[in-house]
């Protein structure tokens, strides 16, 4: 039976110091006694220790969110969910993504470049990283095409000035 009675009657306090207004017991099975879930002290220092790996994982630019969830024994889901009841962590989470997101690109960028570098890119990445690098040179889109389908080395070295076999391997 239902006691009518909040988290914050058995002692659930929100992060920002107000009473939890959640039923009683919420989300335990057949429970209406003792703080909600979140306040229960097992599944709080559960959540706490996922949230401080979670944190922890992500200040690596190079690691995704769905990754991270995965290493701390999570789900994306699940750190959603985390994120709607608790705006310090959907906060932190949002500051560490737009800290890490130049980094990102940087490491997209360099990723691309020595690709590019070594033959292992696309006819299209090499032309797209060419149009955007050096537009003025690379304006004739056919001669670029020409020339990158046949030897995206070469095209390179001669955006760079350098010869092919000049070119880091
Ligand atoms: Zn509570």
């Amino acid at each position: 039976m239902p006691t009518g009675k909040i988290c914050a009657d058995f002692g659930g306090v929100k992060r920002d110091g107000t009473p939890c207004t959640r039923g009683a017991g919420w989300g335990r099975k057949g429970i209406d006694t003792g703080p909600c879930k979140n306040h229960s002290s097992d599944e709080a220092e559960k959540q706490n220790a996922i949230k401080a790996a979670f944190l922890e994982k992500i200040q690596d630019p190079l690691m995704s969110k769905e990754t991270a969830a995965v290493h701390v024994g999570s789900s994306v889901t699940a750190i959603w969910r985390m994120r709607q009841t608790d705006p310090e962590f959907d906060a932190e989470i949002t500051r560490i993504h737009q800290a890490n997101d130049p980094l990102r690109l940087e490491a997209v960028e360099d990723s691309l470049f020595a690709r590019i570098v070594t033959g292992g890119a696309s006819g299209t990445e090499t032309i797209f990283w060419l149009m955007n690098r050096a537009p003025d040179r690379w304006q004739d889109k056919r001669f670029i095409q020409h020339t990158v389908e046949g030897n995206p080395r070469e095209a390179l070295a001669k955006l760079l000035n350098m010869k092919p076999e000049d070119l880091p391997e």
